[in-house]
């Protein structure tokens, strides 16, 4: 199962009334984490909560996650469109043909490893990283979060993530969570279950 931070179809900050607001998603987003930590962790595996889960579990590993957290998708991911355009992914494609990388029906191989379409996004880690997610303790986790969500948010890719503060909610109590696993002897832990 995968759940997603919504995404937004408007380009426009007043607009974008599809948001749900963004401090109730990072609330709604921590207490169902909790309710699937708790009670259906064994049941039901749903992305990126085990992701981050595992994250949290193995701090020395470390293990990355992909696309709104993988901070390189402009590395990773390849979209081809029904018109042959060619883009990061599908929500970048229809953010905007200045984000396409040229057209496969009509581009060579050279094309689609485009360097100079790809720089934008490494420019965009590099100001995160002079901002406040240089800072952040949840950087190696969330890498500054989804470039097409800060641009049709915030006009701007090199932006930090809108949901910023929902993220850092959510990985506050997986990383709680994680500790108690880490501190705490299995028969602990399920004492403290009950009590919940
Ligand atoms: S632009 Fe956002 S949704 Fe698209 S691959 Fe990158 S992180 Fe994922
Ligand atoms: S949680 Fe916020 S400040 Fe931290 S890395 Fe993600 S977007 Fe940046």
């Amino acid at each position: 199962m995968q759940i997603n931070f919504p995404f937004s179809n408007t380009t426009k900050k007043e607009d974008s009334g599809c948001y749900i607001e963004f401090e109730k998603c990072g609330e709604f987003m921590s207490q169902l984490y909790l309710v699937w930590k708790l009670e259906y962790f064994d049941e039901i595996r749903i992305n990126p909560f085990n992701q981050i889960h595992d994250y949290f579990m193995n701090p020395f590993s470390k293990p990355q996650l992909k696309c709104v957290w993988g901070g390189s998708c402009s590395d990773t991911f390849l979209s081809i469109q029904e018109d042959g355009a060619l883009s990061i992914c599908d929500c970048l494609a229809y953010s905007g043909s200045e984000f396409n990388f040229g057209n496969i029906l009509t581009c060579d191989e050279a094309d689609l490893i485009d360097e100079t379409r790809k720089t934008m996004f490494v420019d965009r880690m590099r100001v995160l990283i002079e901002g406040k997610c240089g800072v952040c303790d949840y950087f190696d986790l969330c890498h500054g979060g989804c470039p097409v969500r800060s641009y049709h948010y915030h006009k701007n890719l090199s932006h930090f993530d809108p949901y910023c503060e929902s993220y850092k909610s959510l990985f506050s109590v997986a990383e709680m969570q994680a500790n108690l696993l880490n501190d705490h002897s299995p028969e602990e832990h399920n004492e403290e279950k009950a009590n919940t």
